[in-house]
This record gives structure tokens, C-alpha cells and sequence, in this order.
């Protein structure tokens, strides 16, 4: 059997030791510390646009955290896409509002501007109130459709936060996704196009907000000298260590964007003439950093024999996403659908997409799609 070749695993090859072992040397072990300073640092030069970040242990945390500087509450309704990683929907429940879920358009696959046009109106009729936020996904590192979605929310006076988890490196008309959010959310899972083994930022766009959400990811301690707490808070920091995971991840961002690329263009042109397989489509002023790349078949039974042939060679795939409407934990919270999710859903294999992929990782995966094809 040959080696297993893994969806998206950890690709460690910088200065990650270095910083960690400058950490241990400095004894700036946990909470903060200068690496903490310097990763958040590097983020706002990064993102330019006069952003403030603040990096916390996880994207879900991060997520957490924007809604809770929203005032996000009991009774409120948040507007999800559907077509999501459900990290981007949990932290909802977590501040006891509701999920209202979304279906996507087929050209990025995100978040359809008419449908979360026509969720609000209803929304508005059907519960007085309009929602409180809406959280955008940029799924598989894919940008949404910006001005429009960005339309919409603001013809209602709805702030919108940026799901970006996948999306580091991405960009729509040259600006970096991440930017686009009244707040928006990095995740350096394992499986992200950088790691620091977990971990996630939130960005924001004034100090004040940035003071806010460390208070709140350090149990609101609002005077530490005598442990004062005015509010609720969590332990979400991310730790100094782990940001020098980060920093030397972080260095090797252009390395990793133009990986994925190849990867892309290797899936690209392997699967040009069948016609059976669809690339996720990108928008005009679109840049994917191609995080994940998902394929979708001719149908749910290629679909899984397919999925079935690649675990027979060892090769880790994963289906796309099942939509959050179709969760069970999520089966009684409203949904605007029409069947694109499903469908994508239905058809859609993510493939392995690495920073660490050889040529020959590669043609070992195009080949057994190629010879699906021919028989
Ligand atoms: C990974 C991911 C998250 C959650 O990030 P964690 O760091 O794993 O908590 C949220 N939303 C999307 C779209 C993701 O892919």
C-alpha cells in the first residue's frame, strides 16, 4: 500500500521551532507575551485598511467573541450560510440567538445576495425585528460576492462579520479577505492554510473594540489588580508559544498561497476534458488562495464510488460540507434554500489539497479520477 496522502494536514518547514524555542528560553510561556504582540502585529500591516486584530485560540472563539461585541443576544436572529463548517453557526446558539440559514449561488458557492435579500424581508414580516448580523463564508477560500452581499446588509443597517477562516491569502479586487467585515475571523486550525496547531483571530476596526474583545476572551477582568468583572468573559486567548507558531507559519503565507495554486492548477487541467467534474467557479475580481479543492461529480452514486476508491488507495477525501439546514442538531431553525447547497452537497468531493503535495501525490489522485472516467 502506498503512503496515505492526507486532505490538508500541517505543513511545518519555517522558523516555527526557532520561535518556540525563543519562547521557552524567554519564559514567556502563556498567556501573552512578545510573539503574542508580534503575530498580531504582522496581521494588522498584513491586512492594512487600518484594521486592529486581536489572535484568540480558536476561529470559533473568534466568532464567539464578534458577536458578543455586536451585542448578539437572546431573542435576536442571526442570518449563516448554509453551506458552512458549522464552527461558523455554533457560537450563535452560544449567545442563545437563533440560526436563520441561507443557501448559496453557483458562482462561488456562497451566499446568494437575492435569497438573504428575501430572508430579511421575511424575517422583518414574520418577527418585526430585523436580524442582528450576518455572518459570511468565503468557503474553500473562495471571496462572496462582495459588493453585492455588503448591498444588501447595508440597505438594512446590518453589520456583517466575515467568516474567513478559510480564506487567509484570498483577496477580491486586490483587497485582502478579512477586510471586509464590520468584523471578520481568521482560523489556524490544523487543517488551515497556516496553523499554529489551533487557533484563530478575530479582526475589528477601532482600538476600542480591540480592548473590548480582550477583556472578553480573558474573563473580563476589568480591574486585574483586584479581580473586578463587570461582564461575562471566556479564556480564549491565544497563547504566546502557539503565536510563534504562527510567526514562523505566518513568513511562509506567499509559499503556501502559491502551493495551493498549483495544486488548483494541477486539479484544473487534469479534469479539462471530462466533463462530468466541475472546479468551484470564481468571480470576476476573485483571487481563491484554493485552500480546499472540492470537485463536483455527475452524481451522488460517482460521488461515492469515488470517495470509496480513493480511501481503497489510501488517499484521504472528504465529502463537501452537508448544509446546516440539513443538520439535525439545526433541523428546527428557519432556512431560505433553493437546492443548491443540497446539490453541491449531493455531488461535491473535497480533494486533497496540501501545501505538502509531491507531483507524484498529485497524479496518483488525477489518475484515479481520469481512469474513473474511461471505463
Ligand atoms: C475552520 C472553520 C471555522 C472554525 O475555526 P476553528 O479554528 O476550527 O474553531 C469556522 N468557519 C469556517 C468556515 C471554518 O472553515
Amino acid at each position: 500500500m502506498k503512503e496515505r496522502i492526507w486532505l490538508s494536514p500541517p505543513d511545518i518547514t519555517g522558523k516555527e521551532l526557532d520561535y518556540i524555542k525563543d519562547a521557552f528560553s524567554s519564559n514567556w510561556i502563556a498567556p501573552i507575551g512578545p510573539h503574542l504582540n508580534k503575530f498580531e502585529e504582522t496581521f494588522e500591516s498584513l491586512l492594512g485598511h487600518n484594521k486592529y486584530t486581536v489572535a484568540l485560540n480558536s476561529g470559533t472563539a473568534a466568532i464567539h467573541i464578534a458577536l458578543r461585541l455586536l451585542n448578539v443576544g437572546n431573542d435576536d436572529e442571526v442570518i449563516c450560510q448554509t453551506k458552512t463548517f458549522i464552527g461558523s453557526v455554533n457560537p450563535v446558539l452560544y449567545v442563545g440567538a437563533k440560526p436563520i440559514f441561507v443557501d448559496s449561488e453557483l458562482e462561488s458557492w456562497n451566499m446568494c445576495p437575492e435569497l438573504l435579500d428575501n430572508a430579511i424581508k421575511d424575517r422583518l414580516q414574520k418577527t418585526g425585528k430585523l436580524p442582528k448580523a450576518i455572518i459570511m463564508v468565503c468557503i474553500y477560500g473562495m471571496p462572496y460576492k462582495v459588493e453585492d452581499i455588503h448591498a444588501v446588509a447595508e440597505s438594512y443597517g446590518i453589520p456583517v462579520i466575515e467568516d474567513s477562516a478559510e480564506a487567509l491569502g484570498s483577496t477580491y479586487n486586490n483587497r485582502q479577505c478579512g477586510t471586509f467585515g464590520d468584523m471578520s475571523i481568521f482560523s489556524f486550525n490544523g487543517n488551515k492554510i497556516i496553523t499554529t496547531s489551533g487557533g484563530g483571530l478575530l479582526i475589528v476596526n477601532s482600538e476600542a473594540e480591540k480592548t473590548e474583545a480582550i477583556k472578553l476572551s480573558t474573563q473580563y477582568n476589568s480591574n486585574p489588580k483586584d479581580y473586578t468583572h463587570d461582564k461575562i468573559g471566556y479564556n480564549y486567548r491565544l497563547s504566546n508559544v502557539l503565536a510563534g507558531i504562527g510567526l514562523g507559519q505566518l513568513e511562509q503565507l506567499d509559499e503556501k498561497v502559491a502551493k495551493k495554486q498549483n495544486n488548483y492548477k494541477a486539479y484544473r487541467d487534469a479534469f479539462e476534458e471530462i466533463e462530468a467534474i466541475h472546479l468551484q467557479p470564481e468571480l470576476k475580481g476573485s483571487f481563491s488562495n484554493r485552500w480546499l479543492n472540492c470537485i463536483l461529480v455527475d452524481s451522488a452514486k460517482s460521488k461515492s464510488e469515488l470517495m470509496q476508491l480513493f480511501e481503497d488507495n489510501n488517499i484521504e477525501v472528504k465529502s463537501a460540507w452537508k448544509p446546516m439546514h440539513l443538520q439535525p442538531v439545526f433541523k428546527d431553525y428557519p432556512n431560505y434554500t433553493n437546492g443548491i447547497s443540497e446539490d453541491l452537497y449531493n455531488r461535491g468531493i473535497c480533494l486533497p489539497s496540501g501545501t505538502s503535495l509531491s507531483e507524484e501525490d498529485l497524479n496518483r489522485i488525477t489518475n484515479l479520477v481520469t481512469n474513473y472516467y474511461q471505463c
